[in-house]
């Protein structure tokens, strides 16, 4: 079996599409374009490219985007005296604050000072809370792109057993309720989980956010599973995921490519993301 690759940037690409022509329908009706805050700290060159693709979006869909971009010894308090005024201006629907921070500021109280509202990211415990309870709100970015292109794609998810490698409070754990919400029977993976081939092998669909290239081997892709491979790392200047793309490919039914799958799927969530808090607001 060779699998079928699911083209995240063609379905990001209408997506995106689908958003734009909402926008000029809401503006014909005397809405204002919605507006994305982008707060960039510190010159981290992996973050100036995520931030530019997301303002590069913003622009192809008519979200106005405004620029913070402070130096990497912003204190704690400055930070938040931002994000404070953000969140009272009319005129703003969308806080992004990028990640990483500079080791000297507390990410999680600068995530959790952002309006529940405002929270286009979909990291704020209340959003990640209502996602736990079956209410979705602004979800994180990233799982709920995953959720879009498996849609897209037309595979039906009820019933599917899942296996997610990586837990982290913003992607593996939020993709673990989006799956859940969709019906599968989730096992979510971590760095002390006995037996990771295992949990892969008896998978129909198969979500990898680990960060570590080649973590999921080819051969542990059970025929005809699913496999979607969120993970980002840059070797010798090239990016590649985390699951053995090729070996895993002759068994899989269908699979994301790095860079290609999940990336642009981000960013295009954002944007529909802020037009979402436009209409909370
Ligand atoms: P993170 O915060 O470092 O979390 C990594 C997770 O993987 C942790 O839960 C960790 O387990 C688990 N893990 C690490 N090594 C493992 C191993 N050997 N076996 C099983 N689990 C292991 O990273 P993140 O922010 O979730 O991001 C994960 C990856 O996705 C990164 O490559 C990132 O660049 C990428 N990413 C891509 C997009 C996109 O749009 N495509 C968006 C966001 C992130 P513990 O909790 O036990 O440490």
């Amino acid at each position: 079996m060779t699998a079928k690759i699911i083209d995240g940037k063609q379905i990001a690409k209408d997506l995106l599409e689908n958003i734009r022509l909402e926008i000029i329908e809401r503006t014909n009706q005397g809405q204002r374009n919605p507006c994305l805050a982008v707060i960039l700290v510190g010159d981290d060159p992996a973050s100036e490219v995520y931030v530019r693709n997301k303002k590069i979006a913003c622009e192809k869909v008519g979200i106005k985007s405004l620029s913070y971009d402070v130096e990497s010894n912003i204190s704690q308090a400055e930070l938040l005296a931002i994000v404070n005024k953000l969140n009272v201006d009319k005129d703003v629907d969308g806080i992004l604050v990028q990640s990483p921070l500079p080791d000297h500021i507390n990410e999680e109280e600068i995530i959790h000072a952002i309006h529940p509202n405002k929270d286009v990211d979909g990291f704020h415990p209340m959003n990640i809370g209502l996602l736990a309870l079956r209410q979705p709100r602004l979800r994180s970015c990233t799982p709920y792109g995953v959720i879009k292109m498996l849609k897209a794609t037309g595979i039906e998810l009820k019933g599917l057993d899942a296996t997610i490698v990586g837990v982290s409070n913003n992607v593996g754990r939020p993709m673990a309720l989006e799956l859940l919400l969709e019906a599968c029977t989730i096992t979510s993976c971590h760095s002390k989980t006995k037996d990771l081939e295992q949990k892969v092998r008896q998978a129909d669909l198969v979500v990898v956010a680990a960060g570590r290239q080649n973590l999921v081997k080819g051969e542990w892709i059970k025929k005809g599973a699913i496999v979607i491979d969120i993970g980002i790392n840059r070797i010798d200047g090239k990016l590649v995921g985390d699951v053995e793309f090729d070996s895993a490919s002759k068994n899989a039914g269908y699979i994301t490519p790095v860079p290609g799958g999940v990336g642009p799927m981000t960013v295009a969530t954002l944007m529909e993301n802020t037009l979402l808090a436009q209409k909370l607001s």
